[in-house]
């Protein structure tokens, strides 16, 4: 009925009625949303288990070998270190056409300084991230010929017809071009992440609804223009995955040091006096508070209020008697329950 299903590895299958049924234990238990379909061309790959330890092996400094059952031994690159106690890993195919190997191990977190520091992160769409250190920092994007090529590619994408050997042509083409660009935006992530959980003992971020988002297109692209909503919509996706991937990796390298703030008058009170003004953010960059005179960069303001707000919380769990200055406590201490 099925010929395809016989021609592939019966485990490979087993795995992914596995994996399949624990996605629907963790749907109706309200721990996750609903598992999406997959689709041919799109969500490429397979789950291996039972990984024994000789299965992977290095064959020189930049390349490896796996062993996939069915298949036998395939070649890698090796891109980044492979963990010990490897259990499984899974193959996938990304719509550059790459294939890849992750072998799954938990990461180890990165121990605390210990001195004490919190620091704020506003996560914006001008800025990517402003730290209340005063620090603004900017994910990578395409750079200006490459946005340009892209809309390029869009359009000729548009006039392809469906199903035809150009429109697949076309769409590989963009397809690596994004590639690249979320690339770079991740690797930007896990370096500002490894950042931050090395050199401070709390990290307050806001606690945003990433997937209900939409950033306006207002004061997205730093140079208004014709292009400004395509590019917008672009920069809106890619955007919010990074900031999504930018907590969830800030949660695996500091687990229980970050802490998730409510991000209400975030934007609109002073950090210097703690009024909160609507009329105070000035444009996109500048904040100046009317009741004191304060003047900062708007996402810095930001910033400093969340790590305001971050500080207040450690204090609040620590409980009354452990107030008055910040303490230096291992990393045990400022264990927070969220
Ligand atoms: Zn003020």
């Amino acid at each position: 009925m099925n010929p395809w299903l016989a021609g592939g590895s019966q485990t490979v299958q087993q795995q992914a009625l596995r994996d399949f049924a624990q996605a629907m234990a963790h749907f109706f238990a309200g721990r996750h949303r609903r598992p999406s379909w997959r689709k041919a061309g799109c969500h490429e790959g397979f789950r291996i288990v039972a990984v024994k330890p000789g299965d992977v092996r290095r064959l020189s400094r930049s390349s490896g070998e796996v062993r996939v059952p069915k298949v036998g031994w395939v070649r890698f690159r090796w891109s980044r270190a492979v963990p010990g106690g490897i259990k499984s890993y899974r193959v996938t195919c990304d719509r550059a056409g790459r294939w890849h190997v992750a072998f799954a191990a938990v990461p180890d977190a990165i121990p605390a300084p210990g001195n004490g520091t919190v620091v704020g992160v506003d996560r914006g769409v001008a800025v990517s991230a402003a730290l209340s250190t005063g620090e603004l920092l900017h994910a990578p994007r395409l750079r200006e010929s490459e946005g340009r090529r892209l809309l390029l590619l869009q359009r000729r994408l548009a006039r392809c017809q469906r199903g035809s050997n150009r429109r697949r042509r076309v769409r590989s083409t963009l397809a690596r071009l994004k590639a690249r660009e979320a690339d770079r935006r991740r690797d930007w992530v896990e370096k500002t992440t490894t950042r931050l959980a090395a050199g401070f003992d709390v990290i307050g971020i806001e606690a945003l609804d990433v997937r209900g988002m939409t950033a306006s297109a207002k004061g997205t692209a730093e140079a208004p223009g014709s292009r400004v909503r395509q590019k917008a919509g672009l920069n809106r996706g890619i955007l919010r995955s990074a900031w999504g991937a930018f907590a969830a990796r800030l949660e695996d390298k500091a687990p229980g040091r970050v802490i998730r703030v409510d991000p209400a008058y975030t934007s609109q009170c002073c950090s210097a006096c703690g009024m909160v003004d609507r009329e105070a953010r000035e444009s996109q960059a500048v904040f100046r508070c009317r009741a004191c005179g304060h003047t900062d960069n708007a996402d810095v303001n930001a910033a400093r209020n969340v790590k305001t707000a971050a500080g207040r919380a450690v204090a609040a769990r620590e409980g009354p008697c452990a107030s008055g200055p910040v303490h230096r406590e291992p990393q045990s201490d400022l264990l927070l329950s969220a």
